[in-house]
């Protein structure tokens, strides 16, 4: 995401307080290796989840996010062929939501692997009366007993207007602050990895912590640089998904 922000806003400099926080997903698709898939496919149109580098962004023909991948999908004529990078998880859940094969990059994110079914299973069993919510990288078989999908905006929109009072949310844990600063009378419960472990905490995101960005703010650094040829390939698709979501 930082890389996204010095794409859309070039001339500024831009920022990140620990240059190791990442994305699994992005480490799953090196640009290199993603540049010998779409190769085997030249027919194919590429669609890459914001969730990726700046190098796959640049071969890629459309960004989209999970909040509008289903609607970009399916706005590609049908006779197209599309490749999908690089979450196969949310791939598969849009080939269903649109009713469109295909080409699934097998990236996944190391935080919506994680969760555990059989601990899923336990909580519904505690709380009968809660809904179970679900971001679309989780896996298949924990999004089959998912009473709604959707993006981190949709799920917060979602336990506003539901007129349920307890959710086991089905994504990175740091959504259920905001989830309480917005409903505090209504309970939410996370979901531990396998083993109980707590590895359902994205490590990347939670590498940015407050005093790095005091200290980044301090100094000014580190900074992200991209070369411009990347940037001028990688504006070209998220350009694109913004004029398709007008
Ligand atoms: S939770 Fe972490 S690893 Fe997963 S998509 Fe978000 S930033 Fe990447």
């Amino acid at each position: 995401m930082a890389e996204t922000a010095k794409i859309i806003s070039p001339n500024k400099k831009v920022l990140i307080p620990d240059m190791e926080a990442g994305c699994s997903l992005a480490d799953d698709c090196p640009e290199d290796e993603f540049k010998k898939f779409i190769n085997k496919y030249p027919d194919h149109y590429v669609i890459s989840y914001i969730n990726c580098t700046a190098g796959v962004k640049a071969q890629s023909d459309l960004i989209c996010t999970s909040s509008n991948a289903v609607d970009l999908v399916k706005k590609i004529p049908k006779e197209i062929p599309i490749i999908f990078s690089p979450d196969k998880n949310l791939g598969r859940w849009v080939e269903k939501q649109s009713g469109r094969k295909m080409k699934l990059w097998p990236g996944s994110c190391v935080v919506h692997e994680t969760f555990s079914e059989e601990a899923v299973l336990k909580l519904k069993l505690m709380h009968p009366d809660s809904e179970i919510i679900a971001h679309p990288e989780c896996t298949e078989v924990l999004l089959q007993y998912s009473d709604f999908i959707g993006s981190t905006s949709k799920l917060l929109k979602y336990i506003q207007e539901s007129s349920m009072k307890e959710f086991i949310v089905l994504t990175e844990p740091g959504i259920i602050y905001q989830m309480k600063l917005k409903q505090p009378h209504k309970q939410f419960f996370e979901v531990p990895g396998v083993d109980g472990c707590s590895c359902n905490a994205c490590p990347h995101m939670r590498l940015n912590t407050i005093q790095k960005v005091i200290k980044s703010l301090e100094t000014l650094e580190p900074e992200v640089i991209l070369d411009k040829d990347t940037i001028d390939k990688a504006i070209k698709p998220i350009n694109l998904m913004l004029e398709l979501s007008k």
